[in-house]
């Protein structure tokens, strides 16, 4: 028998394909170097992972569904992961070690992993359901790809929109005030709120609420220190003034950190791209850069694109990098 014979290959399940799942298989993956765990993903949801932190965005028009996903194992069966979605788990059993999802199929594992996530709290509010269960007609909540859809179907023809729950929103608000200086913007109407702090011409702290297309540029330039522009606006309104808002990709250090939710620097972003990765989407699967809360994605996009540009100046990139 061989040392390979000997390391008997494991099951595991993972319920749930959101991010915490999809994460897990990404970790897995590079860590189980003897191809030792034989994965099976099951996602209620009929979509490949994604990014759910960026819904808003989907929602409010600034990013498409497409944009979202997550840089994650796509439905098949390759790598000794298999993705399935569109499929709920809906028993299991733990003497046998066994799942069954809502097609009948019967999976067994030796770990099982609940990913489940949490569902949206409604409020027991005479009338909201029907007698099945489901909301009324024009009632939605907001925590799937489906939700935004259905959202924007309704939005269609709506005139008038209430909007139960506030979430962090409100503890921010309650942050916000503790700050002395700084200009902030309240456009109650737009659900936005924008605050940037800037002491001896640096950015010493900042909130985005609603609208955080700049936030990129300001979490750039507060991690390096770096001076704000001259135009400060630039800061709050992505597209005001000619200034750009952050530092060219040429000027931002190796070591600073692009992507903090991933701690992925733009040493290693220039590292990946030299070792072949040619989009975003590349430095994504490779780093996970872009694919926490996503903001940092025009900068990556901007670092791949010098990349690109400084090729055709062979010597300039590599006394750069
Ligand atoms: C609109 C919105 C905005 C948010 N914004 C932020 C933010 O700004 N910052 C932040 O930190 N967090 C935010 N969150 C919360 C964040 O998205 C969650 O904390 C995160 O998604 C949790 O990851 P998860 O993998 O545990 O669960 P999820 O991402 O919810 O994934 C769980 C998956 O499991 C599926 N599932 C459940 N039961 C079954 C079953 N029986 N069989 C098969 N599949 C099943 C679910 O449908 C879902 O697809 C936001 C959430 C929403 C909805």
């Amino acid at each position: 028998m061989t040392a390979a014979d000997m390391i008997a290959t494991r099951r595991l399940v993972i319920v749930g394909n959101g991010m915490a799942g999809s994460r897990l298989v990404h970790e897995l993956r590079r860590r189980d170097l003897s191809s030792r765990w034989q994965v099976t993903v099951i996602g209620d949801e009929p979509h490949a992972a994604y990014n759910r932190v960026l819904l808003s965005n989907v929602l409010a028009g600034t990013a498409s569904a497409s944009s979202i996903h997550l840089a994650a194992p796509k439905p098949s069966s390759d790598d000794g992961v298999e993705v399935r979605t569109g499929v709920a788990v809906v028993d299991i059993d733990r003497v046998a070690r066994v799942v069954t999802t809502d097609d009948g199929r019967q999976i067994p594992y030796d770990v099982l992993v609940l990913a489940t996530g949490s569902t949206a709290v409604v409020p027991p509010i005479d009338g909201l359901r029907t007698q099945d269960g489901s909301l009324v007609e024009g009632a939605a909540v907001f925590r799937t790809l489906d939700d935004c859809d259905r959202i924007l179907e309704l939005a269609r023809n709506a005139t008038r929109a209430v909007v139960l729950g506030g979430g962090s929103r409100c503890r921010r608000r309650q942050f916000a005030r503790r700050w002395r200086r700084g200009a902030p913007v309240r456009r109650p109407g737009r659900g936005t709120y924008k605050k940037v702090v800037i002491r001896d011409g640096r950015i010493t702290g900042a909130i985005l609420l609603g609208d955080v297309t700049t936030a990129g540029p300001v979490m750039q330039l507060f991690d390096r220190g770096g001076v704000v522009p001259p135009d400060r606006l630039t800061l709050l309104f992505a597209g005001m003034g000619s200034s750009d808002a952050t530092e060219t990709p040429a000027r931002i250090p190796d070591r600073a950190t692009v992507c903090r939710c991933n701690g992925v620097t733009k040493g290693a972003i220039t590292a990946c791209w030299l070792a072949g990765a040619r989009t975003a989407e590349d430095v994504a699967l490779r780093t996970r850069a872009t694919t926490g809360c996503g903001t940092c994605r025009d900068t990556v996009e901007g670092i791949v694109d010098w990349l690109a540009a400084s090729a055709t100046e062979p010597r300039t990139l590599s006394q750069r990098v």
